[in-house]
């Protein structure tokens, strides 16, 4: 690629990494999620059921699966559907990566590890962790090509718990609540917008602690 620095735009913005949309940024544009991927695994999905639907019924008819012919048709049919499904997510990410490189600096986003989500191990979260820290480890290194500044916000931040209006701490809040009111100054919030907004304004503090 061509590492010539972009020209400056000074645009800062904050990221929050969500679940219903892939990421929300604090001037309240949303990157969608991945629709088409989504649609991909879940047909990668059902062709792994089928595949082991194949398997277990070669092993009741006491048949060795490299000589069943269906079991070997569908093992190759799910080998593609992996391969276009890591494709489709390698393009979604560099797409949004470059979109985000190319229009603002600093970009301020939370260290990944303090995500901290819900504590279990489904599939579909799996993926969306691996989406994540591709995406940053994409920002980080496009970044170092054009010329962007990151942050990173420390891992116990509290950004969804602070008003990012008057800076109210109201607590811990369950993911089921999108939207809540400040009581301190009535503001009504966005969680994800909000907590976005938070981690600019904490990025910006770190980010100016570094400028000469
Ligand atoms: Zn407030």
């Amino acid at each position: 690629p061509d590492f010539k620095p972009l020209p400056k735009t000074n645009q800062s913005v904050g990221i929050d990494l969500g679940i219903t949309d892939f990421a929300i940024l604090s001037d309240g544009r949303k990157v969608d999620n991945q629709r088409f991927t989504t649609k991909m695994e879940q047909k990668l999905k059902r062709e792994q059921r089928k595949l082991s639907r194949r398997y277990e019924q070669a092993k009741k008819d006491n048949r060795d699966v490299r000589e069943c012919k269906n079991y070997q048709k569908q093992r190759m049919k799910v080998a593609r559907l992996h391969e276009r499904v890591a494709f489709q997510r390698e393009d979604f990410l560099n797409k949004r990566s470059t979109e985000l490189i190319r229009h603002y600096d600093p970009i301020c986003i939370e260290n990944l590890n303090a995500k901290g989500m819900l504590k279990n191990h489904k599939l579909a979260k799996a993926i969306r962790d691996v989406s994540w820290s591709m995406f940053i480890e994409k920002l980080m290194y496009k970044a170092k090509w054009y010329g962007r500044n990151i942050v990173k916000i420390d891992r116990f931040y509290p950004s969804s718990q602070l008003c990012y209006v008057c800076g109210h701490r109201d607590g811990k809040k369950s993911l089921e609540i999108r939207e809540w009111t400040c009581p301190a100054c009535h503001t009504p919030l966005d969680r994800d917008v909000n907590a976005s907004r938070n981690i600019l304004a904490e990025g910006l503090r770190l980010f100016e602690t570094t400028q000469p």
